[in-house]
């Protein structure tokens, strides 16, 4: 297995795990890490890092730049601050140093190893490129700052959000191949976070295992469990609050995407955050036993209703932002395609025979 090359040889005096660097998962020429010989590094690892030149290191021989007085120099900070925000994929050099103190390395490494394998075929993760060295399967998230406490996370096809308070923030999904949105969230706001997920399909719950609890709506738990996912559902229903401190977020119940689909109304910001039911030029999946297109409109119906309680939509998928004037859109093109008057072609789709509705504002995928 690959991973075995994460070894305490890899682990930097600052506690940046090079095993995770993209120079040490090329191909050719390898690089053997901060601590390895000069001739295979790069030019800035080999002769420029101040952490590697710190003639205070060498002299005192610290092994780890904890045991530094001056810990953490400003060479140490520059290197937290870029691995913690630069890089598709989070690593904290000072988190890990932290943790090899609690834990020891023996321990450390194997949380390591346990973290930057790809679940597909066993090799490194990249922290650099979010992607993996053996299959190159992508896990990255970037981090868009919308306003002074609100976030939007890019994971490939799917964005989940992050909304701080006074008193707490939360996390709203965990997209579908990120490693650590969790400790993303963390980095970001300082404060402690929660978890709520707009519904259970795969796409939005990636990193929930990395909460004891989220909030979701009931309807959707069964789903959740048959993908074989742990931890406690805190059942919210429509029209519940959640009160971050200073940020109240209203639920809003839109079953028909699923059933247990919903919404989250940012009432200071005046924005909805809608999951899956509402996008513009993205695909709206109904086609599956748990999909249900009247339930969905009905849904429409009654969010047409709000639209004087948000300013913007911001989805799951494809465009963002989007306004309330889709709503009407979606729900005409819904009805029509109910009705048998939409336009309709059939395709196979991971295995199934599917009809596609293409409406030009977005696109349905239903069955048949
Ligand atoms: S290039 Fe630098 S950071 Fe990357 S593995 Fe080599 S020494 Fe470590
Ligand atoms: S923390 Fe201390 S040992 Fe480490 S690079 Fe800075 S000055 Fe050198
Ligand atoms: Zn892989
Ligand atoms: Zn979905
Ligand atoms: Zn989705």
């Amino acid at each position: 297995m690959k991973n075995e090359r994460i070894t305490a040889r890899m682990i930097a005096p600052c506690g940046l795990d090079c095993s995770i660097c993209k120079r040490a998962l090329a191909e050719t020429d390898p690089c053997p890490g901060c601590l390895g010989p000069d001739e295979h590094k790069p030019e800035f690892c080999a002769k420029r890092c101040g952490i590697i030149l710190c003639a205070k290191r060498r002299e005192k021989g610290y092994e780890y730049c904890d045991e530094c007085p001056d810990y953490p120099c400003g060479d140490v900070m520059e290197k937290e601050n870029r691995y913690t925000s630069k890089y598709p994929l989070y690593e904290s050099p000072k988190k890990n140093l932290q943790t090899i103190r609690e834990i020891g390395m023996d321990r450390f490494l194997e949380q390591e190893r346990e973290q930057w394998t790809c679940s597909e075929c066993g090799h490194i993760v990249s922290v650099h490129t979010g992607i993996c060295s053996g299959c190159g399967k992508q896990y990255g998230a970037v981090a868009v700052q919308v306003n002074g406490d609100t976030w939007r996370i890019e994971n490939g096809m799917v964005r989940f959000f992050l909304l701080k308070g006074t008193d707490k923030a939360l996390l709203i999904d965990t997209g579908m191949t990120v490693r650590h949105a969790r400790k993303i969230a963390e980095a970001l706001t300082g404060l402690p976070v929660e978890l709520l997920n707009t519904h259970a399909d795969g796409d939005h719950t990636g990193c929930n295992e990395a909460f004891e609890s989220f909030y979701m709506h009931p309807a959707d738990e069964s789903h959740y469990r048959r993908s074989g996912k742990s931890g406690k559902v805190i059942p919210v229903q429509d029209g519940d609050e959640i009160d971050l401190g200073n940020r109240k977020l209203k639920i809003i119940h839109l079953p028909g995407h699923t059933p247990g689909s919903i919404a989250v109304l940012d009432e200071k910001y005046r924005v909805l955050i809608s999951g899956d039911p509402i996008q513009e030029h993205g695909r709206i999946f109904m086609f599956g036993e748990r999909r249900n297109m009247r339930d969905y409109i009905l849904s429409l119906e009654k969010l047409e209703k709000r639209t004087g309680e948000f300013d913007e939509i911001w989805p799951s998928h494809a465009d963002i932002p989007i306004y309330p004037g889709c709503i009407r859109k979606l729900r005409d093109g819904a009805q029509s395609i109910l009705n048998g008057e939409a336009e309709g072609h059939q395709v196979e789709f991971f295995g199934q025979q599917i009809t596609v509705y293409d409406l030009g504002f977005t696109t349905f995928l239903c069955n048949g």
